[in-house]
């Protein structure tokens, strides 16, 4: 977005709250870099007026949107059509207009999650993973996992029903593009799970625990996802991997660094969702993804 004109055309995000979100900057980078007469906004917006808004920015030719907390799956609710991605997900993070009005619902979170995992020298074939957590985000991580041929992938929830649920929608989701059968199985935070979890060759926390917040200052001893004590004899054969990128590194990332471990933090894919959503709405392949990374670091530089 070098100049504004009449003929700028229009990306955005719709959310609430979006005034935090890194998605503007790093995609007007990419748009600067790319000479593309485009410029992405974030509009905050309420869940009442959301159905308007999508006619409204339909009406007005906006080229595409990300979606996020907590639109996610009401959106899916509002698209003409949805890619079978997100329609077995639930969750659309990202629409693309259709001809003749409305919109197409899609999911671009699953292949930001997986790219730090398959940029990684690991092979993850017959690994054990464990992810923590059976949110909005453990859908796009399990279902992403579901592709890397894993051995074992364990869900720990704290509720039982939203477990149950979140096992039955992603078994759905089985060899979504993998052939082999990974056992996909659930635990509650209250069974005896620690000697699995510390064994697991890829740990990953879904969980907003450790973000950081205006409200209350981090306490890098006990913002940890399950407590400090589980976490006091890590293998450095284990990889963490942390969804969230807002402190860097987190706490939880922080304590597996002094052990050893490999560590990867949300940021990447924050950035590689993003670079798939412009592939999709600009049909370019090459997306400036260096550029994209730089400018949203130096957003979160305080
Ligand atoms: P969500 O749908 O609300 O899910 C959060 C999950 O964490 C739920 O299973 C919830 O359990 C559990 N949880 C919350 N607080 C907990 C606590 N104190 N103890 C144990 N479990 C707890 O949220 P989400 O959309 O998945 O987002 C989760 C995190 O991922 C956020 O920090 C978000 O910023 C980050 N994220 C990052 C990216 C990225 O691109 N890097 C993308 C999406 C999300 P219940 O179901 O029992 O409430």
């Amino acid at each position: 977005m070098s100049h504004i004109n009449s003929k700028t055309q229009l990306l955005g995000l719709l959310g609430k709250p979006v005034q935090h979100s890194l998605s503007p900057v790093m995609h007007n980078a990419a748009i600067k870099t790319m000479g593309l007469n485009f410029c992405y906004l974030a509009f905050p917006c309420d869940s009442e007026g959301l159905s308007d808004v999508l006619t409204g920015l339909s009406a007005i030719n906006c080229r595409g949107l990300n979606v996020t907390i907590p639109y996610k799956k009401d959106i899916a609710k509002q698209c003409r059509e949805l890619s079978p991605l997100a329609q077995h997900l639930g969750a659309v993070n990202t629409l693309i207009p259709m001809e003749n009005d409305g919109w197409f619902g899609t999911n671009t979170d699953v292949e930001g999650f997986l790219a730090p995992l398959i940029n990684s020298s690991t092979n993850w074939t017959d690994q054990q993973a464990f992810v923590i957590g059976c949110g909005g985000s453990a859908r796009a991580a399990v279902a992403g996992l579901q592709t890397l041929k894993l051995k074992q992938i364990t869900i720990l929830g704290r509720n039982q029903k939203r477990l149950d649920l979140f096992l039955k929608d992603l078994k759905t989701l089985d060899g979504y593009s993998s052939q082999q059968k990974t056992i996909l199985q659930g635990c509650l935070e209250k069974d005896n799970y620690i000697p699995e979890i510390i064994s697991a060759d890829l740990i990953i926390n879904t969980t907003p625990i450790g973000m950081a917040s205006e409200s209350k200052p981090l306490d890098p001893s006990q913002d940890l996802p399950l407590g400090s004590e589980i976490w006091k004899n890590l293998s450095p054969q284990t990889t963490l991997y942390d969804l969230i990128y807002n402190p860097r590194p987190t706490p939880w990332l922080s304590l597996g660094k002094s052990q050893g471990c490999r560590c990867i933090d949300g940021l990447e894919m924050l950035i590689q969702q993003g670079a798939a959503s412009m592939r999709l709405w600009t049909q370019q392949k090459n997306i400036p993804i260096k550029v994209m990374r730089e400018a949203a670091e130096k957003a979160l530089k305080p």
